[in-house]
């Protein structure tokens, strides 16, 4: 028998958020972020689940362009991040691909450049993130040195990304959302600006395109959720079994350091899921886990290979019972990828993507 760990991507519900993410901004068009192998979900096998929903689609690099097409996807796709050598311009025209500019040499590979047919363009704009970009005194200039250059660039956009939309009440967020509002306005420049939390809770700064990315997978970015993001569907589930029981007096450790001590008699259930997996070492105890639907939380340090869950309070659980890491088990429970992450000190971004190659995703 295989080693019952594996993850179960449920392509509806990449679907119906994606459909979420399009409805609550109906005058822009949303460009599903699939960077990072889909975040983790399987970069192709997303994107054909998308065909013909998401108009574009969007990654961080040539590379994942290019994988997107050798599966056979025909959809516009933007590098985000633009190109990383000059040299990639030449497939970026032959594959059809949307580039972002961040930094003058790309403007000036660019303008060097001759394409057959002028490659669309998005300039991303330093509002703010202080990440990518250009600073904003700088922009007009830019922008029209590509505006003045119709056989290079065309369909010019404004981009930007915020750093703080998923906050409750930012005053960075309306400080970067004002910046960009009067620089689009300066330059007549249809804009794209939100990501998945000013999607879901910032009308104001949707554009003629959103970007949005980890809402797409059914985890909700947002500080407080809304009404929509409640609505989120999980579309990863990492689902496992237990392999082993043991029965311990009181008083035992468990697992390494024995950092978690039995606080009286208990049955310890064995998982086959460990940090070899992807699943997070830094889950504390009590962690949570859904074992045949019910929770329980983490006893011990997870290992490599295995992790160990309290059984003590779940009768009729046993050896081959399902045990659901995130999202929703066969009863339809569910365990957030955004709850788990809380456990762990992390984000859902770091564990969505983390999930290892050993793992067997299955499609349905
Ligand atoms: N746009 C850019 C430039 C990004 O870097 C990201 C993600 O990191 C996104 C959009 C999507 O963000 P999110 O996953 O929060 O929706």
């Amino acid at each position: 028998m295989a080693r019952p760990l594996r993850a179960d991507i449920d392509l509806d519900a990449l679907r119906h958020n994606y459909r979420l993410a399009r409805d609550l901004a109906p005058r822009s068009q949303a460009v599903a972020v699939l960077k990072a192998d889909a975040y983790g979900h399987g970069l192709v096998r997303c994107a054909r689940a998308l065909e013909g929903l998401a108009p574009a689609f969007a990654v961080a690099c040539l590379e994942e362009a290019l994988a997107l097409r050798e599966g056979g996807i025909k959809a516009p796709i933007v590098l985000l991040e633009g190109i990383f050598a000059a040299e990639e311009l030449a497939l970026v025209e032959a594959q059809g691909l949307w580039m972002a500019v961040h930094s003058d040499w790309q403007v000036d590979a660019l303008l060097a450049y001759r394409p057959a047919r002028p490659i669309p363009v998005w300039v991303k704009v330093d509002s703010g993130m202080h990440r990518l970009g250009f600073p904003p005194e700088r922009l007009a200039a830019v922008w029209a040195r590509l505006a003045a250059a119709p056989e290079q660039a065309r369909d010019l956009h404004l981009m930007s990304h915020f750093a703080t939309a998923d906050a409750e009440d930012s005053d960075y967020f309306r400080r970067q959302s004002a910046l960009l509002e009067t620089l689009a306005a300066d330059l007549g420049a249809p804009t794209c600006l939100a990501n998945s939390p000013a999607t879901l809770s910032r009308p104001e700064s949707h554009g003629a395109w959103n970007r949005p990315g980890v809402m797409l997978y059914g985890s909700d970015p947002l500080e407080t959720p809304n009404a929509v993001s409640r609505r989120l569907a999980p579309v990863m589930t990492l689902r496992s079994e237990i392999i082993a029981v043991r029965e311990l007096p009181a008083e035992e450790p468990v697992g390494y350091g024995g950092r978690w001590r039995t606080p009286r008699p208990s049955r310890i259930g064995v998982v086959a899921c460990g940090y070899g997996d992807g699943y997070d070492r830094h889950a504390v105890d009590g962690t949570p886990v859904l074992v045949d639907g019910r929770r329980t939380g983490l006893a011990g340090k997870v290992s490599m290979d295995m992790l160990t869950v309290d059984l003590t309070d779940l009768p009729g659980t046993d050896i081959g019972s399902e045990v659901v890491l995130w999202g929703r088990s066969s009863d339809g429970s569910v365990l957030s990828v955004d709850e788990l992450a809380r456990h762990c000190a992390t984000i859902s971004y770091t564990l969505l993507t983390g999930v290892l190659p050993r793992v067997p995703r299955r499609y349905h």
